[in-house]
């Protein structure tokens, strides 16, 4: 039968003979399928995962850097001496992740977040008892906790206080975007899995949901070496595919600042799936927000102070690093500078193992006039900038953004200018509107029967903030939580 490009729902009725049934039916087999398709067959549904490429390892989940937002308590919080309640995770996750966050979701997420890195554990997650203090986007060497949403600067170490929740699977050598602690966690949840009994069957690609007279998701059509397949759903679909990053469709219609800038994501992330539940009826939420990224050394971001092309601050440099690389994208049009002085640049240490970049300045001064006419700023701008910041330097103090004085000091002698310029990339947050069971919503507020979704196909824990962590951490979160209710379903 031909292959069809609608993303419209094919009734019931016209699908004859199935060419297999399940109770479950998982689309993807990444992180959030994974966790679900591990769930549903512990609650023994029968269950069968369509993955449209050819193993797990090319999922986004199995390239990551593997960070996983949990806390409130975990056994590796408390072995690194840090204390944490759900409470004080989910203040900070309501101002970080928002504005918009889904006050239910996020609640469930703080109070179960204990024992979710519980049933990683279980599923073979490996975590070690070690914190990695120093800025950076995720630990280099093999340590399991660190921070990584700006939960101990400003402004949110005011709100409650710091603790770091980014745990990171064990992992010796990690090459992160080809084998990392990400792949750590999928090769645990892939297995848990399909030693649980899930049915996977790769190179199938779902391309249209199958509804009942009442409107139900009863299964889905999908695509397998070119041939179509209906496939039976007796409980439940769940959407597990992704984000939308690669679609540039639907990023011109709703994330325009994303289209040329993919990162952290996989080019199977089309938004297929968001588009097959929207034509049900399937509601979304924020679908422009974004996680952001980019590609310079925290430790040199922490130690130099970011100007726009008007030679201005605009944010504290010691916050989470993808907070700073969201404002240079979406404030500052992603134009940025970092400027640093000789001492500084010197002082911050070569990365440690991971690919990431201790940049070299672009431009090197004796004096801030010199190197604000070589970088083309207006007259006048940086200097006046670099002025008022060595002004409060002198007290260690930084009244206009608050970074926290270990990180202030004048800038003196020698300067260069780091360009990052155009740096800054991501991935989408938003998706399909979900329940605390991950059930899809109609337009209408109810749930679609029969529909489920986690992962970056849906809208996770950020609304329109993000701390690293979070995705994997819903992901895996919300998948197991549709995983069960589908298999529970009647
Ligand atoms: C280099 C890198 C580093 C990252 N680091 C982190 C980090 O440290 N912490 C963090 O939280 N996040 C990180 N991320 C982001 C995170 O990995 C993803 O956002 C998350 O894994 C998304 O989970 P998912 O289940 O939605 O998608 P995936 O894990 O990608 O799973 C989706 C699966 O669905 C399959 N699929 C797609 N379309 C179809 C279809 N039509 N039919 C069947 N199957 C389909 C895909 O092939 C894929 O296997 C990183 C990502 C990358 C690439």
């Amino acid at each position: 039968m031909a292959v069809t490009e609608t993303v419209r729902p094919q009734p019931a009725s016209s699908v004859g003979a199935w060419d297999r049934e399940a109770d479950v039916v998982v689309a993807g087999f990444g992180t959030a399928g994974s966790a679900a398709a591990a769930e549903a067959a512990a609650k023994g549904a029968e269950v069968l995962v369509l993955e449209r490429t050819s193993g797990w390892e090319s999922a986004a989940g199995a390239l990551a850097g593997g960070l996983i937002y949990m806390g409130g308590g975990t056994a590796i919080q408390k072995a690194c001496g840090f204390d944490d309640t759900p409470e004080h995770m989910f203040t900070f996750l309501m101002a970080a992740m928002g504005p918009g966050v889904d006050e239910d979701r996020c609640r469930v997420y703080c109070e179960e977040s204990v024992d979710h890195f519980d049933w990683l554990v279980r599923c073979g997650v490996p975590f070690k008892p070690s914190f990695w203090e120093a800025p950076a986007w995720e630990p280099p060497l093999d340590d399991g906790l660190m921070y990584s949403g700006g939960e101990n600067a400003w402004p949110f170490n005011e709100l409650v206080p710091p603790a770091p929740r980014a745990h990171v699977p064990q992992m010796n050598d990690k090459k992160t975007g080809t084998r990392g602690g990400g792949w750590m966690l999928m090769k645990a949840l892939t297995s848990t899995a399909l030693a649980a009994g899930a049915e996977v069957r790769y190179d199938t690609s779902v391309e249209r949901l199958v509804v009942d007279g009442d409107g139900s998701v009863v299964g889905v059509i999908a695509r397998s070496y070119g041939e179509r397949v209906a496939l039976r759903a007796r409980k439940g679909v769940v959407l597990a595919t992704g984000s939308f990053t690669y679609s540039d469709r639907l990023l011109a219609n709703h994330t325009p600042w994303l289209i040329g800038r993919p990162g952290s994501a996989v080019e199977a992330h089309d938004g297929r799936s968001i588009l097959m539940a929207q034509a049900v009826g399937g509601d979304v939420r924020h679908m422009d927000a974004y996680e952001c990224a980019l590609g310079v050394d925290p430790q040199l971001l922490v130690r130099g102070i970011l100007v726009n092309r008007q030679g201005q601050r605009f944010i504290n440099e010691d916050t989470y690093p993808g907070r700073i690389a969201h404002a240079v994208l979406r404030t500052q049009e992603n134009d940025a500078f970092l400027v640093i002085d000789e001492e500084s640049y010197e002082a911050s240490p070569e990365p440690l193992r991971l690919r990431m970049l201790k940049l070299r300045p672009k431009w090197a001064a004796a004096a801030p006039a010199e190197l604000e006419a070589d970088m083309g700023l207006p007259g006048g701008t940086l200097q006046a900038t670099i002025s008022v910041f060595n002004r409060h330097a002198e007290a260690g103090q930084d009244p206009v953004f608050h970074k926290a004085s270990k990180w202030v000091r004048p800038l003196t002698g020698a300067l260069g200018a780091i360009d990052l310029r155009g740096m800054s990339n991501g991935f989408t947050l938003g998706g399909l509107a979900t329940t605390v069971d991950s059930e899809v919503r109609h337009v209408d507020g109810d749930p679609i029967p029969g529909l489920y979704a986690a992962g970056r196909a849906s809208n996770g824990i950020p609304a329109w903030g993000y701390a690293s962590g979070t995705s994997l951490g819903d992901s895996t979160f919300f998948g197991r939580r549709a995983g069960r209710a589908a298999a529970r379903s009647s």
